[in-house]
């Protein structure tokens, strides 16, 4: 069976998941919606993608424009088995897609209420399998959990504390810039602490965020409390074995999040897209039964890997998780873990 995937919202994140499900043996894309005639609608179109206008009132903006739409988001949720929704927060499709018998994914910008499911591909890929909605959770909470499950299931822990150094926009959204200050975020935990926890309910975990004048990359400080004595190599162990981790090297020049791009520029992925959580591996130190280290995440390419295994498992085109995993990875050009 071939899954049939629209995309609502050809955006950031959208034309990411556009791509990958593209770049899926078992999966096809019918369809993309925008909402005005920009350059991302013409390469849409230029990509070989169907595209839709969002809704009737934006057809004629797309005419006008002389960029040709396949017809509007109701007719494609006619041609779909399953949506992802990359819309800004809170655009409330969910009506209309449950009134269309249509599956849907949402991201991160939307509380777990939403579908009532918060996915992750290594935690409750089963959870998923069959599922109607889910919500793939934002990309420091993804990011989080990437790193603190497989330490979790190893060893067990209990009092972690995230400080997130968060870039303050995308790189082109000008719409938040020019930007120069330091932005704490005063609300304590910040959002991302409870949004592990719609995963991971029993992990101990409080989040504090700043925000910083940068667009590429977040930067996480993670301190843990194990509940047994571990190693620095006990834990580096455990994350090598671990799919969408990538240890990097101070010694070898990544002393930065402007070396961690250069690096996933030299990758040569679409759009230097680093799909992996990197830990810089001097940053990883135990102290007592304390642990501490660092990571940084690629903000618009972490969540794409998880959309693709939603759909395989919400559609059941594939009923194991790693067999998933390692469908989703190869086709990304992610180094398998096992
Ligand atoms: P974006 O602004 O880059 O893209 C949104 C897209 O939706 C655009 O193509 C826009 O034209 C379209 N759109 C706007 N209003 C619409 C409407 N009413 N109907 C249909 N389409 C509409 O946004 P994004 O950054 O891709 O964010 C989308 C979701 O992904 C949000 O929930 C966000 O929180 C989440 N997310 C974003 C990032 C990130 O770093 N950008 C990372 C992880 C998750």
């Amino acid at each position: 069976m071939t899954a049939k995937v629209a995309i609502n919202g050809y955006g950031t994140i959208g034309k990411r998941v556009a791509d990958a499900v593209r770049a899926q043996e078992d999966m096809e894309v019918v369809g993309v919606t925008k909402t005005r005639p920009t350059f991302e609608a013409r390469m849409a179109v230029s990509k070989g993608f169907d595209l839709y206008a969002a809704s009737k009132d934006n057809v004629a903006g797309f005419k006008g424009a002389g960029i040709e739409v396949s017809g509007t988001l109701e007719d494609l949720l006619g041609e779909a088995d399953i949506i992802v929704d990359g819309t800004p927060k809170g655009s409330g499709y969910r009506a209309q897609y449950e009134e269309a018998g249509i599956k849907a994914i949402w991201q991160g910008g939307e509380k777990h209420e939403l579908t009532g499911l918060s996915f992750n591909s290594q935690v409750n890929f089963e959870a998923a399998l069959g599922a109607a909605y889910l919500r793939v959770p934002s990309c420091n909470t993804t990011g989080l959990i990437r790193t603190l499950y497989p330490l979790q299931v190893a060893f067990g822990m209990k009092e972690i504390l995230a400080v997130m150094v968060r870039r303050a926009a995308d790189p082109w959204d000008t719409r938040r810039g020019p930007i120069n200050a330091i932005e704490p975020v005063l609300t304590m935990p910040s959002h991302h602490g409870p949004d592990v926890q719609s995963v991971l309910p029993d992990l101990d975990i409080q989040t504090i965020a700043v925000k910083v004048p940068t667009t590429i990359m977040h930067l996480h400080t993670v301190t843990a409390r194990m509940k047994r004595e571990v190693t620095v190599e006990e834990v580096l162990d455990v994350w090598r074995r671990t799919p969408r981790i990538r240890l990097v090297k101070g010694a070898e020049g990544v002393k930065s999040t402007a070396q961690v791009m250069e690096l996933a520029r030299d990758l040569a992925r679409p759009r230097s897209d680093l799909f992996e959580i990197v830990v810089w591996e001097e940053g990883v130190n135990v102290k007592d039964r304390s642990l501490y280290y660092f990571q940084a995440v690629h903000q618009e390419a972490d969540v794409v890997p998880e959309n693709v295994d939603a759909i395989r498992a919400m559609m059941t085109l594939e009923e194991d998780k790693r067999e998933s995993i390692r469908k989703t990875d190869l086709s990304l050009g992610i180094p398998p873990a096992f």
